[in-house]
């Protein structure tokens, strides 16, 4: 008898567990009952598009980039997730699925649309020098025997290259500040707005612009090649924040917000 008590309690176990299980399994929904949700790649070292803050638009996540992942997610009743990441690792997820889109004040190259596909562009930049403020260095080949420092795999790095001249890089932009700001390196190689940001943040230094040696560059969304899906919602969004001057918004909002106090607490 309590031998077969068990044996009942056993099946009972099993019935319940299993109705859990289906349960979970055909449940899309997430617990504030969205569909699902879109897993953005970011690399959040690249103020002011995206940063660590306390209080972020998506969880500790904050920024101009961050601001239009949560809309594109929200436009479509998702929930937006971040995944932080190196910045030479978004394409890699995008490929093997460990994100669905890579949002990351990245431009559009050739080099890369070989391998992802872009959305619209939302952003126009290009890069820039940040030298401490007494530098001679007044145009991008003045740079040929100073100490220069990238981060690494940012378009800063393809642009130092294709001039030929030898540098040193980082993985963050902190870092590279770093030996800027401590004289360790005569100038950093990054892109404007994030520059200016530094430049806001440190004292000493001063941004040195060669509109004929860099060019214009472009940032956009990158999804894995033909996810056509996915690719529609983004633009759509896209296009909408760009008509309505959200985008520009946006831009002006977090050209004032630093790293550590987040816009809703001290604005
Ligand atoms: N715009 C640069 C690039 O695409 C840097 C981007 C970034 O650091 N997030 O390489």
């Amino acid at each position: 008898m309590k031998k077969f008590t068990k044996i009942l309690s056993t099946v009972v176990a099993a019935a319940l567990m299993a109705v859990t299980f289906t349960a979970c399994g055909d449940s899309s929904s997430t617990s504030d009952g969205k569909k699902g949700s879109i897993k953005f790649g970011t690399n959040a070292e690249f103020p002011p598009f995206e940063f660590v803050a306390s209080k972020g638009v998506i969880g500790e996540f904050d920024g101009i980039d961050m601001a239009i992942a949560k809309q594109i997610a929200e436009d479509n009743d998702k929930e937006a997730k971040i995944e932080n990441m190196e910045f030479d690792s978004l394409l890699v997820a995008l490929d093997n699925g460990k994100i669905d889109a890579a949002i990351a004040g990245m431009t559009v190259t050739d080099e890369r649309k070989e391998k992802v596909d872009f959305s619209e562009t939302y952003y126009n930049a290009k890069q820039v020098m940040i030298v401490k403020e007494s530098s001679d260095i007044a145009k991008a080949s003045d740079m040929a025997d100073k100490k220069i420092v990238v981060i690494q795999g940012y378009t800063g790095e393809t642009c130092v290259k294709k001039l030929g001249y030898a540098y040193q890089s980082f993985k963050k932009g902190t870092e590279a500040i770093m030996e800027l700001v401590n004289g360790k390196c005569d100038v950093v190689v990054i892109d404007s707005a994030t520059a200016d940001k530094y430049v806001k943040d440190n004292e000493g230094l001063k941004i040195v612009e060669d509109n004929t040696e860099f060019e214009n560059e472009e940032y956009a969304i990158a999804v894995k090649k033909g996810n056509k899906e996915l690719l529609d919602q983004i633009n759509k969004t896209i296009k909408k924040m760009k008509d309505d001057g959200k985008i520009s918004e946006l831009s002006a909002k977090y050209a004032d917000v630093t790293d550590t106090d987040s816009s809703s607490e001290s604005k």
